[in-house]
């Protein structure tokens, strides 16, 4: 550790934006146990600035307690001080979780499905992304042209994210102008939601240090490609097995993975409303552009919901472990603890009531008729986010998931946003959410 090191303690909130407060790094030890102070009113923040309504008052305080196995430090570039930062659970006095700690909701949801299936959850992100910077030339969809504009930032990236003990998977070009994606190895776990947001900084940072932007909203221009914030997932068994696959099921999916699944379809209009989580969302969400507009299910289907991705091993026991779906509606305004603490609730809510498999959707679902999408139970998403909201307050189970107060907190801050963008036209609501994600 160097004289002016500055450790991050940081959270990710309500609308996905990572917020931190900063201590001499020398001083993290005295800080471990207690954390820092945090006013809570900060938890009403819209993505702009404004607080929406909320019931804490100017003495209401939580501790942003560090998580210590979620430390990182990257120290790569010569001209600038490494990144350190610990990501924190928001804590109430006492030490009990805070009702409004996003990080709290995902960790309730996965002890809940620990305790009561005995599974752990693992996942992945995809993080997709523009990179904008006036140097940076325009070029062919997928093309080695693209990434090489762009390779000194890349190889940055990688150099981070090894760094920082993410293991990158792949860092590429992506069909947008000037987009790439990246993904990190999958994680079991809170450290699955902690990865992703360290990967989102540490993106950014990486492109800040190399003069650029890294710009993450899910529909940057109106006319451009979106960005989406797909997520892989998985249930383990308690011998670490992947207990989502079953090679003698036709759709390979298990049956407590085809519960599970069938929970999340039950419940995907409120799901929706968390993970696409925006009035932005609604301009990337939408039939035929892979971001998916429709409630389905299918294999290795870009147009569905819910995407199951056999692997291709022909080794039997990598196959099994490589088996995962995707849910594809999620974007980066979303927090990621709010993404997968959603998911695991509502593919909770199918364990338990032993849902069945939804049909599987074999093409694309907008190309099929009425008849043949209702004989599927294929229902459209939320053109808007409006309306995905009152999917979500009109969902009693959905609404259970939050305790009262982050209930209550949450949809404030929504309805804020929504209030804040009802007059805008879409671009200007493009242009808008591009200045914060
Ligand atoms: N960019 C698309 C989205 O908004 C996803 C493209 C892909 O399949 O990777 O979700
Ligand atoms: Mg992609």
């Amino acid at each position: 550790m160097t004289s002016g090191d500055i450790a991050l303690f940081a959270w990710n909130d309500y609308v996905g934006v990572t917020r931190c407060r900063g201590i001499p790094a020398g001083l993290v030890p005295n800080r471990l146990e207690t954390g820092l102070g945090w006013a809570v009113a900060s938890q009403a923040l819209t993505p702009f600035g404004d607080i929406a309504p909320n019931p804490w008052g100017p003495t209401s305080e939580v501790r942003q307690v560090p998580v210590k196995d979620s430390a990182v430090r990257v120290d790569i570039w010569p001209d600038a001080p490494a990144f350190h930062m610990y990501l924190c659970d928001s804590k109430n006095a006492d030490g009990t979780d805070w009702d409004c700690c996003t990080r709290a909701f995902m960790r309730h949801a996965m002890d809940d499905l620990r305790s009561e299936t005995g599974l752990e959850f693992m996942a992945a992100f995809e993080h997709e992304f523009l990179l904008q910077s006036d140097g940076l030339p325009e070029a062919a969809p997928f093309s080695v042209e693209a990434m090489r504009n762009a390779a000194l930032f890349t190889s940055d990236l990688c150099r981070a994210l090894e760094e920082a003990g993410l293991d990158p998977e792949t860092i590429e070009p992506e069909y947008g102008i000037r987009q790439y994606e990246v993904t990190v190895a999958p994680a079991v776990g809170p450290a699955a939601g902690d990865r992703a947001i360290i990967a989102r900084e540490l993106i950014r940072e990486v492109a800040r240090r190399r003069g650029m932007r890294a710009c993450f909203s899910p529909k940057p221009t109106l006319l451009g490609v979106g960005n989406g914030s797909h997520v892989h997932f998985s249930l383990v068994d308690s011998e670490g097995r992947n207990a989502t696959f079953d090679q003698h099921e036709p759709t390979g999916t298990s049956k407590v993975a085809q519960h599970f699944l069938g929970g999340i379809l039950r419940h995907i209009h409120a799901l929706t409303a968390l993970t696409a989580p925006s009035p932005v969302s609604y301009l990337r969400l939408g039939p035929q552009h892979w971001s998916c507009g429709y409630a389905s299910f299918g294999i290795q289907n870009r147009e569905a919901a819910l995407r199951v991705c056999p692997s291709t091993e022909s080794d039997p026991a990598k196959r099994a472990r490589g088996f995962n779906v995707e849910f594809r509606p999620p974007d980066p305004t979303a927090s990621p603890y709010i993404v997968l603490g959603a998911l695991i609730r509502a593919g909770l809510e199918g364990i338990r009531d032993e849902l069945p498999l939804p049909a599987t959707c074999e093409g694309d679902p907008a190309e099929l008729t009425e008849e043949e999408r209702s004989a599927l139970g294929i229902t459209p998403l939320a053109a808007s986010f409006a309306e995905a909201l009152s999917a979500f307050e009109m969902d009693p189970v959905a609404r259970s998931w939050m305790p009262p107060q982050m209930l209550e907190s949450y949809l404030s801050v929504k309805r804020t946003e929504l209030e804040i963008t009802r007059s805008m036209s879409p671009e200007a609501v493009c242009e808008l959410y591009a200045s914060v994600y």
